[in-house]
């Protein structure tokens, strides 16, 4: 499939139809023909953590799919720890091949959306909010039998972009997620949190959980879903689902290794350039992954003006599909001092200080809060960043940071 086929969303199914003239649900996909919510499920009855795998969040990423499926059918005969749950994530518009059909399942994963959920009849729901609604209930109930057993939560959520040109991954900035992001071996970007509000990952990680989000590279390329599944070798094995020595894990390590050669390990998502649908946003032809921006380059156009480049940095995920929130980020490589540091601050007490800073209002260093004023100096930020905490949208003169569950 070519990248102009997504291009023009919604896509049309394809015709799809059998001898009999019966016509597929899974028309655009004909390999996924059945496909539910419950990908699979591998539970040998042994100790380890819960690991929740998500794949298809959004309609036209079937790579993820596919990765997980590989994954479950290798794993057959080898006996595993925990209980490793893949769930399919946006059905309906994985049958038409499209990113989602009106609001984005990955944006969705906030109170706002899932509150008002309980209160109103699921015939009321659009079609993305039944599927919020499925999802999130089959999720919680994972979750809760984990936690009535305390076993510890995992996510792994897998995704595909639009461009090509360099896999990676996305933690919000908590230490066990980070660690496992690291170990996975793919430029890890930090930061989404600031940018971006309701993807699925946050959610969890903001309730304890651990997180990550494996992008493998473009939709259609075959490379991608080989990607998300050596990703996933590493992953589970991370977490200790996977017998300590197992070849294919290895094997999956080195892959990973290779693939994300002269690409910063650890970069800061500084920017997000937020698009809405009558903006009339189109990205300038030839940006991929990580190709270095300079500060005022011409990087799409807008209402027929020029979008400069506000700071300078790497590009990641400049959009060239026709559905999405976001026309693309910026990211700024972090550096292995900062990552040893936050590290070692949080957890010392010298947090406290933190309340001295130029514009801190209030802390609260257990809850993880810290009230600051609006438009906080250079200075103050980075060093609330350095300690975890990331801000929300201000409301008046202040801002809220939180931080995640270290
Ligand atoms: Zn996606």
């Amino acid at each position: 499939m070519t990248r102009s086929e997504h291009s023009s969303d919604p896509a049309p199914a394809r015709s799809a139809e059998g001898e009999n003239g019966a016509t597929s649900p899974y028309a655009f996909y004909p390999d996924l023909d059945g496909l539910g919510r419950q990908i699979g499920v591998k539970d040998d009855g042994r100790p380890g953590p819960l690991v929740i795998i998500t794949a298809g969040l959004h309609g036209n990423e079937p790579a993820g799919i596919r990765a997980v499926r590989e994954i479950l059918h290798s794993l057959k005969e080898t006996p595993t720890g925990g209980r490793i749950v893949a769930l399919a994530g946006n059905l309906s518009a994985i049958q038409k091949g499209v990113r989602h059909q009106g609001q984005d399942l990955n944006r969705l994963w906030t109170r706002e959306h899932l509150q008002p959920l309980g209160g109103r009849s699921p015939e009321d729901d659009t079609s993305d909010e039944r599927e919020l609604r499925a999802l999130h209930s089959t999720i919680e109930a994972e979750r809760d039998s984990a936690r009535a057993k305390a076993q510890r939560v995992v996510l792994i959520d897998l995704h595909t972009t639009s461009v090509d040109g360099g896999a990676f991954s996305v933690v919000p900035d908590s230490i066990p997620s980070r660690r496992l992001a690291r170990d996975i071996g793919l430029p890890v970007i930090l930061g989404l949190e600031e940018r971006i509000a309701g993807p699925l990952l946050t959610w969890l990680v903001s309730q304890g959980d651990t997180a990550t989000v494996i992008e493998g590279g473009q939709h259609d390329l075959p490379g991608t879903q080989d990607v998300l599944r050596d990703g996933l070798w590493v992953a589970l094995h991370h977490v200790g689902v996977l017998p300590e020595h197992d070849e294919r894990v290895e094997r999956a390590r080195v892959l990973m290794r290779a693939a994300c050669d002269e690409v910063p390990s650890v970069l800061d998502l500084v920017y997000a350039h937020a698009i809405d649908s009558d903006s009339g946003f189109v990205m300038d032809p030839g940006w991929t992954n990580f190709m270095p921006v300079k500060l005022g380059q011409a990087l799409a156009l807008e209402k027929e003006t020029v979008v400069p480049a506000p700071i300078a940095g790497y590009m990641l995920m400049p959009l060239y599909q026709g559905l999405g929130t976001e026309g693309f980020f910026l990211c700024r490589q972090v550096g292995g001092v900062w990552l040893f540091m936050s590290r070692l601050l949080r957890r010392s007490w010298v947090e406290h200080s933190l309340r001295l800073l130029p514009g801190v209002k209030a802390l609260d260093g257990r809850a993880g809060r810290v009230i600051a004023k609006r438009g906080a100096s250079r200075v103050t930020t980075s060093l609330l960043h350095l300690f975890g905490y990331r801000k929300h949208a201000p409301t008046g003169e202040t801002t809220v940071w939180t931080r995640r569950p270290q």
